[in-house]
Parts: C-alpha cells; structure tokens; sequence
C-alpha cells in the first residue's frame, strides 16, 4: 500500500520505531479513506491483521502516532475519533444519518471572527458542520 509505505517513512523520522503491532493499528486507517475511527474501531480492525493484538498496545500506538503526527485526535460523539489527514486545520462534516465524519472543504472561514469585547487570540479555526451527506440525502 502506498501510503503505508509513506508513514513507515514518517515512523521512522519521527523516530519511531517500526513494528509490526504498529504496521497493523497503520494499516486499520486503510489508505486514508477510512478516517475519524474511534480506539475501539482500530483495534477490532488492527486485530484482523494481528490477533494477538492487546488494546493497551493499539492505544499506545495511536498515542505514538498521535505524537508524531501522523494521526490527528479529533471530537467525534462521546469519544476521541483518530483522523489521518495530516492537515491540521482541515474541515469536518458529520452526518446525523450515519453517522460518518467526512473531511470536508469550507469556504470563508477565514472570514470566521468572535464577536463580543473579550480579547481571544485564536491560532486556528476549524468547523465542523452537520446534517445529512450525499448519501443519505439520497436516500430520503
Ligand atoms: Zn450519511
Ligand atoms: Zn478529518
């Protein structure tokens, strides 16, 4: 796989170090396509490839991931959901039908300012919007 080829790379500038428990909680993300998954949904997948997978170890692994950033910990609904698109400051869509969080593009978040007298510095701005995606639109 490709992009696992490429964050065995980056595992190993960020000094750390290649295993095969590491290879298999990678490999749960698929090519990147199958973001935003919860610690449990890592390990259910990352076992399929490696049974005698232990959660402390998926966790630990994720945490490590999380460190180097190759992963990036984001909200999701009563749990932190992992996400491998490296851009920090990316968009979210989560669809109330499914569920699912997709990566989305936004326009005029650079417009975004708090309103109000109380002096915050913000560094970041990301969204995250809801509704229904195409999909489940499409479904009715
Ligand atoms: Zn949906
Ligand atoms: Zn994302």
């Amino acid at each position: 796989m490709r992009e696992n080829g490429h964050a065995e790379e980056k595992m190993r500038e960020a000094g750390l170090r290649v295993t095969p428990q590491r290879r298999a909680v990678w490999s749960a993300f698929g090519d990147g396509e199958d973001g935003h998954l919860a610690a449990d949904e890592v390990f259910v997948r990352a076992r399929r490839g490696l049974p005698e997978l232990s959660r402390a170890t998926v966790y630990n692994a994720l945490a490590a991931f999380v460190g180097a950033g190759l992963l990036q910990a984001v909200e999701g609904r009563g749990a932190v959901l992992y996400d491998p698109n490296p851009d920090p400051d990316h968009h979210h869509f989560r669809c109330q039908g499914c569920d699912r969080l997709y990566d989305v593009p936004v326009e005029g978040v650079e417009e975004l300012r708090i309103s109000g007298d109380r002096e915050f510095v913000v560094d970041r701005t990301t969204v995250l919007l809801r509704g229904l995606c195409p999909a489940c639109s499409a479904a009715g």
